[in-house]
């Protein structure tokens, strides 16, 4: 059967796709009310937190910024159709078929700094710097609604049959099998369809990379940007801030093609899970360092910094190194490793990295994440945020990768958690 009916119902259901799709955005609404308080390109004058419903609801359908955002998304769309890229297949799908990705990241983001440079040599002013800061509410919620939309559109699209390429028949779409309920609130919230597509346009690929990292970097940036025009300097803490999340990003981008063998691509729909957290969770939490750092000048000095680098070093040498031991294993180098073999005949690796826990590779990530809150000194939990956010998402994620592993490997996965028993952190967790 090409679309078994989805059994295993996460997140408690319905209920709690709406309190996730309820909940987040309030969240991220405090975030911007609480951090927009005052700005350097108005009249420097701290304006007081404003709670009231007219100012959230004028916010959140602001003209200027949902005409700012639609360009700028659908402005990203065309691009991304434009720009060159080398093609590549992804995994077999449940058809056996491939699809084929463009993967263009590096040359987009260049063109996209290129663009950016030269506006700036020429206009002396980046003015999409000016208008980011200055609309952080308005910008969070219309892309907290955008992404509700697109929920919409990919949910009602995933009932449409596909054309067969000689466009004579047509075939069911492939849907992912953790959103194949039956019960539209949840499938909307899981995402519906495994790889929406228009075209050769991959939303799900274009999502998670392009339009909701490109606006936190340039977040960070008009942060940046703003503290200079306030103080006439940069402190330390808000330069560190821009490295660290600069080079996550540029490295997130640099490994676009990893994307293609990720939980998020492979098994996981393109829903509302997905979509507000690549167009709004993304650019509106992860940008809380710099935004708290735009209002507060904070000099660290440079051993705090540097001991803060070394963290953020450590955590790219296992994140890296662990995740490109697996890879090499799975192309049938590293043999004098020590591994397991499976019921289904393929090896689980249970040495160099993979000894020390089933997912090192999480601890490395997160590691690089515990280093951005560092990097806003020890004055408000604000900003530590992300690190108790991402903590809970990657044992989330270890979760169900431990269920999909027990139903693939069966008895052999027990085995393998005999030989490597912890989850995540070594003689920890
Ligand atoms: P893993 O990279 O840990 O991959 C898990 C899969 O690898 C398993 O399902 C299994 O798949 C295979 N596997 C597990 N153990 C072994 C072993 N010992 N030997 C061989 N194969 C094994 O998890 P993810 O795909 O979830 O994450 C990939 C990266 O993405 C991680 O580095 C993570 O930190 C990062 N990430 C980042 C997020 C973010 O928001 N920044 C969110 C989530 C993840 P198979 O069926 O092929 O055997």
């Amino acid at each position: 059967m090409l679309n078994p009916q989805t059994t295993d119902i996460q997140f408690n259901g319905s209920v709690g796709a709406v309190a996730i799709s309820l909940g987040l955005p309030a969240l991220l609404t405090v975030f911007g009310i609480v951090l927009n308080s005052q700005s350097p390109f108005k009249s420097g004058i701290p304006f007081p937190f404003d709670w009231s419903f007219d100012r959230i609801a004028n916010a959140a359908f602001d003209k200027n910024t949902w005409i700012a955002y639609t360009t700028y998304f659908f402005g990203f769309v065309v691009l991304d159709q434009l720009v060159p890229g080398k093609y590549i297949k992804g995994v077999v799908l449940r058809d056996k078929t491939q699809l084929t990705y463009k993967i263009n990241g590096l040359n987009f983001i260049l063109v996209i700094v290129t663009v950016l440079l030269a506006r700036l040599y020429a206009l002396g002013s980046l003015p999409e710097l000016e208008f980011i800061y200055e609309h952080q509410l308005e910008l969070t919620l219309t892309c907290c609604l955008f992404s509700f939309a697109l929920a919409v559109f990919v949910y009602i699209y995933s009932f449409f049959p596909l054309k067969t390429p000689n466009g004579l028949g047509t075939n069911d779409r492939i849907l992912a099998e953790p959103g194949n309920s039956g019960r539209v609130v949840y499938d909307w919230f899981i995402g519906r369809e495994l790889n929406p597509r228009i075209g050769s346009w991959d939303i799900k690929l274009f999502c998670e990379l392009k339009p909701g990292l490109v606006l936190w970097l340039l977040i960070n940036v008009s942060c940046l940007y703003s503290q200079y025009l306030q103080h006439g300097t940069i402190s330390d803490s808000m330069l560190l801030i821009n490295f660290l999340q600069g080079f996550y990003i540029f490295d997130g981008i640099l490994n676009e093609e990893g994307l293609l063998t990720m939980m998020d691509v492979v098994t996981d729909g393109f829903g509302n899970m997905l979509a507000f957290g690549d167009l709004a969770l993304v650019p509106w939490a992860y940008s809380l360092q710099a935004r708290y750092l735009s209002l507060n000048y904070i000099d660290l000095g440079w051993p705090y910094c540097a001991a803060t680098v070394a963290i953020a070093a450590l955590g790219y040498y296992v994140f890296h190194s662990a995740n490109q031991q697996k890879s090499d294993f799975k192309q049938g180098k590293l043999a004098h490793l020590k591994s397991m073999k499976t019921v289904t005949g393929s090896n689980l690796l249970v040495d160099g990295w993979w000894k020390l826990s089933q997912h090192i590779n999480y601890l490395g990530d997160w590691l690089i994440g515990l280093s951005w809150c560092l990097a806003t000194g020890f004055n408000t939990p604000l900003t530590y945020f992300y690190a108790v956010y991402f903590a809970s998402l990657l044992v989330h994620r270890q979760v169900r990768d431990d269920e999909k592993c027990a139903s693939k490997y069966k008895q052999s996965w027990d085995e393998y958690k005999a030989r490597v028993p912890y989850k995540i952190i070594p003689y920890l967790y």
